[in-house]
């Protein structure tokens, strides 16, 4: 990291700067609002009074999701019409709404996850969008600042996942398949989450991960990996081998964490 970008960074804590205040360039690359980021344990910035893990409040509704889709870069899992699963938190204003769910992952298990820890890739990623519910649809959403809210849940090759068997048989089902396939009744995405009692996260303001990169996304992404078996990953790349982002500037945002550390800067 050049040092001038290291010591930004740290003021930028330090001093309680929003990232609102640094200059923006939305068409022009490299844009200072880019995802996915490597996340540095060392410069995270530790916000006691908005970044509890308790206060994420993740409203899954069992049965909310309609269908699966696979693309040619992926698969898509999707809302139903009178879908009620909301994310809101103490650091997010308003309420978001549930507008799908998608992964990424690696053409092996060395890589993968689109956003890395202290230089560590996982094997996958998946990420749990939801739109601002103050604005009228998803696509009216996607074009502002704090239109989308993604919650982002790495992979980490182990035993097999019994919570994942459901959504990657339903993937099986949707390979060469070009029409939507039916998620089961009744199913609930909670499961893909770390269990409750592991949800340290960090939060910073970012984009999405594929084209358009619209900078949009107020990020949260778990610090505690969930397992997968490599024969359930193998799955996912019968889709595409390898469908992830590589690591973007962090261009002197301020990323906080739920969790202190000796090593982590209070903000307040
Ligand atoms: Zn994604």
């Amino acid at each position: 990291m050049p040092q001038a970008l290291h010591e930004r960074r740290h003021s930028a804590c330090a001093n309680n700067v929003s990232t609102s205040t640094l200059p923006k360039h939305r068409h022009l690359a490299p844009t200072p609002r880019q995802s996915p980021i490597d996340i540095r344990t060392n410069d995270l910035c530790h916000d006691p009074k908005e970044c509890k893990a308790d206060s994420l409040n993740i409203d899954c509704k069992s049965g909310d999701c309609s269908d699966l889709i696979c693309t040619s870069t992926g698969f898509r899992v999707n809302p139903g019409r009178n879908c009620k699963s909301t994310f809101s938190s103490s650091y997010l204003k308003d309420v978001y709404e549930f507008a799908q769910f998608h992964a990424h992952w690696g053409q092996d298990a060395s890589c993968g996850s689109e956003h890395t820890i202290d230089g560590k890739k996982y094997a996958a990623e998946v990420h749990f969008v939801f739109y601002n519910t103050k604005y009228g649809s998803f696509a009216e959403a996607a074009e502002k600042d704090d239109g989308l809210a993604v919650i982002g849940v790495l992979l980490e090759k182990g035993d097999h996942n019994p919570n994942y068997e459901v959504l990657i048989d339903t993937v099986k089902k949707g390979i060469g398949n070009d029409k939507p396939v039916p998620m089961p009744k009744g199913y609930s995405w909670e499961g893909l989450l770390p269990t409750s009692n592991k949800r340290d996260f960090v939060t910073y303001l970012g984009s999405l991960t594929t084209p358009p990169y619209l900078e949009s996304v107020t990020w949260t992404v778990f610090l505690t990996p969930v397992n997968i078996s490599d024969q359930q990953l193998s799955i996912l790349r019968k889709i595409t081998p390898a469908n992830y982002r590589s690591c973007q500037d962090v261009c002197g945002r301020t990323v906080r964490c739920s969790k202190g550390g000796s090593n982590s800067n209070v903000y307040l």
